[in-house]
């Protein structure tokens, strides 16, 4: 399989007939190993670091990644796989945890829309507004902290809530920001073997959080909102891939591929030079030349 080709494999561009179990969080396409897909994962960064390079030159699109997931799917080491590739001046990560007190005194795209790329540049988000209809859905005694009016809270809010972010992000699509969302698709067992490595080796018992081993217990609830919010909105201009997480090397793979697929099918280039320009690089070269 071509890389190009494993950028479609995981798409979703339209929700309808979606279901997360015809996903498969162990699949590896057809690379047996880590070792078996480092020449491909290392052309991709590569590959990356030009294509942003005329992103940032030409200042007109501006790329948006939003990565969600179970704990220890591995979204910090995919972004910082993906930084490694890139020049951290034309990029920005984010990452949204609890909403603070300021924050909760706005609307819920508020916080997020602050933190959206400029132009030239790459935004990623580590987790985004589709908490909103993802852990508030699990947990709905969020909502009542939210301070919104009672009345506004009816038994539509989560499709309300799809209907904005759909009506958000394309409005962001037609002013040029490209989006692109990761759900990285990790399986409970797995989940299970990161969670316990966490607790066993001391270098990794920093990332061990209690509240990690309560959402646990919310697994089932987890994976039905998720399946409802890429159902709800997927769309071709802000796609979701459902990537396989359980082989790290592998998640990473796919979502370098996806990144290079995305950025190659823009009109990205050098800003042209015209003859005023030209003349003006003739002049200073001259200057340059004819003193010390
Ligand atoms: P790490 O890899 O360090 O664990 P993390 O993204 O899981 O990174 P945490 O501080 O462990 O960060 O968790 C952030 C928590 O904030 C998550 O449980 C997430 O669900 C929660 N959160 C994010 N956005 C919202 C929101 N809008 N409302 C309520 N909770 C939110
Ligand atoms: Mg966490």
């Amino acid at each position: 399989m071509k890389t190009d080709k494993l950028a479609n494999t995981f798409r979703v561009d339209s929700g309808k007939h979606f279901r997360l179990k015809d996903f498969d969080p162990a699949d590896t396409g057809q690379w047996r190993s880590k070792e078996h897909a480092a020449q491909a994962l290392q052309q991709g960064i590569a590959r990356m670091a030009e294509l942003q390079d005329k992103l940032y030159a030409q200042n007109r699109w501006a790329m948006l990644l939003i990565f969600q997931a179970m704990d220890a799917a591995g979204k910090d080491g995919v972004i910082k796989h993906v930084m490694s590739g890139v020049n951290p001046q034309g990029c920005q990560v984010y990452s949204f945890k609890s909403p603070s007190d300021l924050e909760l005194e706005h609307d819920f795209l508020w916080r997020t829309t602050r933190c959206l790329p400029e132009r030239g540049h790459i935004g990623i988000f580590n987790r985004s507004y589709y908490e909103e209809v993802l852990v508030v859905r699990v947990h709905p005694e969020i909502l009542k902290s939210q301070k919104m009016p009672d009345c506004l809270i009816g038994k539509n809010i989560w499709d309300e809530r799809f209907e904005d972010i759909r009506c958000f992000e394309r409005h962001m699509a037609r002013g040029g920001t490209v989006i692109r969302k990761f759900f990285l698709h990790v399986s409970r067992k797995e989940q299970k073997r990161r969670f316990l490595e966490r607790l066993d080796e001391p270098e990794k018992n920093w990332k061990f959080s209690a509240a990690d081993i309560r959402e646990r217990q919310c697994w089932d609830d987890y994976q039905e909102a998720y399946e409802a919010m890429i159902r709800n909105t997927a769309s071709e201009h802000a796609p979701w891939y459902v990537v396989p997480a359980d082989n790290k090397w592998f998640t990473r793979l796919v979502v370098s591929t996806v990144i290079v697929a995305t950025l190659e099918s823009l009109d990205l280039a050098y800003p042209k030079v015209d003859d005023a320009k030209r003349k003006e690089l003739e002049a200073a070269k001259k200057v340059l030349l004819s003193k010390k």
